[in-house]
């Protein structure tokens, strides 16, 4: 999609600090940290949002939370020891009141430090 900051990132025309990436998923390191932890997991399937997820993405959207609880176990994105013991927070913004900022489906990761309940 033009002008998607997340398909720009996919298709290499904005620099990331790529983690994994498949030939349906992908996952870079958030810009702007909120903590320790915080990468973002995409589809790199257009979707705009996940209340824009088509019945036909549903085993998409399996594979994608999948993946991010994966890499969230793994040393290396989820910190020196991996956020398997501690836990982590699985974020989807979607549209205007969730926060969403880029209209691209994709799943916050967020661990490292104890985070607070409930949101702002
Ligand atoms: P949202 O607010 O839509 O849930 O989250 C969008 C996230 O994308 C934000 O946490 C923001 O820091 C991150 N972000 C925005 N632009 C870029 C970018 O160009 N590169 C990376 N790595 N992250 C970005
Ligand atoms: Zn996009």
């Amino acid at each position: 999609m033009e002008n998607c900051i997340f398909c720009k990132i996919v298709k290499g025309e904005i620099p990331s600090r790529k983690i994994y990436e498949d030939d349906e998923l992908l996952a870079f390191h958030d810009i702007t940290p909120m903590a320790p932890v915080h990468f973002l997991v995409i589809p790199k399937k257009h979707i705009r949002s996940l209340m824009e997820l088509e019945t036909e993405d549903i085993a998409l959207a399996g594979r994608l939370l999948h993946k991010a609880q994966e890499l969230a176990k793994e040393p290396g994105p989820g910190g020196p020891e991996g956020c398997g013991e501690n836990g982590a927070r699985f974020v989807i913004n979607a549209k205007r009141d969730g926060g969403q900022t880029v209209d691209h489906l994709h799943v916050h990761v967020l661990g490292g430090r104890s985070l607070g309940w409930p949101p702002g």
